[in-house]
């Protein structure tokens, strides 16, 4: 066999990666908790496109958002359409809702989706050109018993991970009503530091200066501690709305934080937004970011729907999670001879139909050599078949875990999988 290196254009692209059989395995886990868990709230599954008109985004993301102005992986289709990979999932749902009439339906409605998202990034330790999030969406529900759900629920699947050491941040980031009042303070606060703030944010100090909080530079940051706090010129409504969160949150008895910078770095947001940050990921910490955005619906030209949601990184949530892979039991096929090779066959093909896994190989080995081979990868059963298990009709089935044999016909030997496989 060759050992050359294959050629550097073959590699993954930078920023993505394979997710190979032995990982897979992880994540497939991880997937199906999280689909038990949100079936368990009524959530049903939601699958949009991966790909999307680019106005999709500049619309519902945010034109002013970073994702918009330098993450999307935009192209032209052949039709001279401008498409974009999707960068997060809300604006599809949305579209979706609207495309359908989905509001026609009992409100509130809820949905969750698991896919891969794309963002033009710098690629570092937990963060990915195409990564994938675990989202979830409701639709209709005002009442902020759900956004402290919607926390509820991010955190039973965090502990069912094994996800320790989380720490919930939350914010209001207002409304329509409070929202110019504190524009225009914050306005005037970032013009007057205007010198100190990196090239974007002075961009940022003259077009929307709450955007100024995503920044990760240091100075920036800095400035923006000093700048005046959402949650100081909140509505009526949206006080009573962050007030009656927090009330649920402590009823849920859940650990969390008020942040008043966090406005998390989406355009939409109105009242509710939150983080769930874990201090076992370094510089990425936040594994979960979500909140309520009331007017999008409306917005896109749908009904007046409001709606809240979130998304977990899977890459960040699994890098901290505990999770134990399960043994792989399977019946390795030692036959001799074509004949045996074909008694393999069929009774591989019926022990699969009850549900036991197969493997028949077709390189012709020798006993020994069957052995050696079933060891190596690891099956828990051996199924010997030669010429004279053919010519009585029984077979001899080793336990490769306790050494134990066993003889009998197919259905008792694959009666006896299935009750030592149960017990396991
Ligand atoms: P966002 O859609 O920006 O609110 O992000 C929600 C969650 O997705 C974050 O808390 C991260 O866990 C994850 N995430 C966002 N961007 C990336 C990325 N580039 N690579 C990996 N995970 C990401």
């Amino acid at each position: 066999m060759s050992q050359e290196q294959p050629k550097k254009e073959l590699s993954a692209i930078k920023g993505t990666r394979d997710i190979l059989p032995e990982e897979a395995r992880i994540w497939q886990i991880a997937e199906a908790q999280a689909k038990e868990i949100f079936t368990l709230y009524g959530y049903r599954e939601l699958r949009a496109p991966i790909i999307e008109p680019t106005e999709l985004f500049e619309k519902g993301t945010g034109a002013s958002s970073d994702i918009v102005t330098k993450e999307m992986y935009t192209f032209t289709d052949k039709g001279g359409r401008s498409i974009t990979l999707r960068p997060e999932y809300t604006p599809s749902v949305v579209r979706a809702i609207i495309e359908h009439r989905l509001d026609l339906q009992p409100l509130p409605l809820r949905f969750y989706y698991i896919g891969p998202m794309f963002r033009y990034d710098k690629p570092q330790k937990g963060r990915y050109r195409q990564f994938h999030q675990i989202d979830i969406e409701v639709f209709g529900e005002k009442d902020p018993a759900v956004d402290a759900e919607i926390v509820e629920m991010a955190h039973r699947l965090l502990k069912k991970l094994g996800v320790e050491n989380v720490l919930t941040l939350v914010n209001s980031v207002g409304c329509k009503k409070c929202r110019p009042a504190y524009g225009e303070a914050l306005r005037k606060a970032a013009q007057a530091v205007k010198e100190k703030l990196c090239p974007d944010c002075q961009r940022k100090a003259d077009i929307n200066p709450l955007r100024i909080f995503d920044c990760k530079v240091e100075t920036c940051r800095e400035a923006a501690s000093t700048f005046p706090k959402i949650t100081d010129y909140l509505c009526p409504d949206c006080r009573q709305h962050f007030q009656k969160f927090l009330e649920y949150l402590d009823f849920y008895g859940i650990n969390y934080q008020v942040e008043p910078t966090l406005v998390r770095g989406l355009d939409y947001y109105t009242k509710t937004a939150f983080e769930i940050v874990t201090e076992n990921l370094g510089a990425q910490n936040a594994v979960c970011g979500g909140g309520r955005y009331d007017d999008m619906v409306r917005e896109f030209g749908g009904p007046d729907l409001c709606g809240i949601g979130f998304a977990m990184g899977v890459e960040r949530l699994l890098s901290v999670a505990r999770i134990e892979k399960p043994r792989d039991s399977f019946v390795y096929f030692a036959y001799m001879g074509e004949e045996g090779k074909k008694q393999s066959l069929a009774t591989a093909r019926l022990w699969r139909s009850k549900g036991i896994e197969c493997l028949v190989e077709f390189k012709d080995r020798g006993l020994k050599a069957h052995f050696s081979r079933a060891n190596k990868i690891g099956a828990d059963w051996v199924l010997i078949i030669g010429q004279d298990e053919l010519s009585k009709g029984k077979f001899q089935l080793k336990n490769m875990l306790d050494s134990k044999q066993y003889e009998g016909t197919s259905e008792e030997l694959a009666e006896l999988i299935l009750k030592q496989g149960q017990k396991t």
